[in-house]
């Protein structure tokens, strides 16, 4: 009988991991969703609900022997998983893959795809008719918005409010942020950094409803609507028993070199969740999933080595609009606008997971 993996979570990394060993396995996928989130794409599929490339896609051709199922693990411990339905799978290998929660529109909250895609086509329908926009965080996610929403509404009043002295706080060379904060005075992105709103604007985050708020530094910003752009949260708390120890009171979760839990031999942790010190990034979901692959099939053999996995140092590719943006790695330094359209901004990556959902 072949050994029994099962995988929670089907965002970057369980997909990942989920199909790598399909072959090897019995591969049992367990995710609430309906559909896969490119959430690269979120952003610009709020800007532009009728962009071509993809946001979801549907698990149904991704695994070839293994099944998906659609539900939600309450409690996990090292020898299975407990489904909201009340039914438990036994596993000879888990592979922790829940990833992180981001306050929407970043990653959208909805589990089934066509509720998220029409609350998607609302909130673009409310940023339509809003003259003033005010961003609440300087990071990524807040920048990357910004950039979306001058790209289709240049006239838009854009403001980004964060505590931090500079945009993208984390080990990003300074040329880089130069880059960045360019481009950004360019398309009249107003910044207003070091400094916090006294209190929320009393409008719910994606409303029309024009609000006055005041920064700490005594600034008065008026606007339609809001987005929180900062908050990324974990998810973990379904680890039980003798597995809750690896969780940290921040909610991630401890991995050793191999990806396993501290003293768990056949219990693995990819993605957003992990403890791991470098920046939470699909790209390194994905190869957090080849090593966790590799290790799980080496067990299940009996035969070969386990590999370590080493942590990637800072590297982004931060699109301002299909045609703005800066990317940063160690190796390339700081690239401009052309080179981030062409890695990132103009498709955002949809390609290889239109091939890997077999939807070509
Ligand atoms: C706007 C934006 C742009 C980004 N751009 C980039 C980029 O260009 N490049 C890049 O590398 N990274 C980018 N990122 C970061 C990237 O999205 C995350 O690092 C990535 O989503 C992490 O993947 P993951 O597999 O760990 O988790 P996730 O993608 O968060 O997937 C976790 C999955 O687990 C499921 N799940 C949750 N709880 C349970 C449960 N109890 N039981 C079962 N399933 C559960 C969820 O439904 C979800 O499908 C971006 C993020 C944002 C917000």
């Amino acid at each position: 009988m072949a050994a029994t993996v099962v995988v929670i979570g089907g965002g970057y990394g369980g997909v990942a991991v989920a199909k790598a060993l399909d072959d090897v396995a019995d591969v049992v996928l367990i995710e609430p969703r309906d559909a896969f989130v490119h959430n690269i794409a979120a952003l610009r599929k709020l800007v532009v609900p009728d962009w071509p490339g993809r946001l979801f896609f549907p698990y149904d051709r991704l695994l070839s022997r293994g099944r998906i199922v659609r539900d939600r693990a309450v409690r996990v411990d090292g020898s299975g998983v407990e489904l909201g339905s009340g039914d438990r799978i036994t596993a000879d290998y888990v592979v922790l893959a829940t990833g992180s929660r981001y306050p929407f529109p970043s990653k959208p909250d909805l589990d089934e795809s066509a509720a998220a895609e029409a609350r998607l086509r609302a909130t673009h329908g409310a940023l339509a008719r809003a003259g003033g926009v005010l961003l609440l965080g300087a990071g990524p996610a807040g920048l990357e918005l910004a950039g979306e929403i001058k790209a289709v509404w240049a006239d838009k009043k854009v403001t980004v409010v964060d505590p931090a002295e500079d945009i993208l706080s984390g080990g990003f060379a300074e040329g880089f942020r130069a880059e960045l904060r360019g481009q950004l005075g360019a398309l009249d992105v107003e910044l207003v950094l070091g400094t916090a709103l006294r209190e929320e604007p009393d409008s719910e985050p994606g409303e029309t409803g024009t609000f006055t708020v005041i920064t700490h530094s005594g600034r008065k910003i008026t606007a339609d609507i809001w987005f929180r752009c900062f908050g990324v949260v974990p998810v973990s708390e379904y680890l039980t028993g003798e597995l809750a120890p690896a969780r940290r009171r921040d909610g991630h979760v401890e991995v050793d070199g191999r990806l396993r839990l501290p003293g768990r031999p056949n219990v693995f942790a990819v993605g957003d969740l992990t403890a791991l010190p470098e920046a939470k990034l699909a790209k390194a979901a994905g190869e957090h999933a080849a090593v966790v692959a590799h290790n799980i099939g080496t067990l299940i053999r009996g035969s070969g080595e386990l590999i370590t996995y080493t942590p990637a140092a800072p590297a982004i590719s931060l699109p301002l609009g299909p045609g703005g943006g800066a990317s940063y790695s160690p190796d390339r330094g700081v690239l401009g606008p052309e080179a981030t359209s062409r890695l990132k901004g103009r498709d955002l990556r949809v390609g290889p997971y239109t091939t890997l959902f077999g939807l070509d």
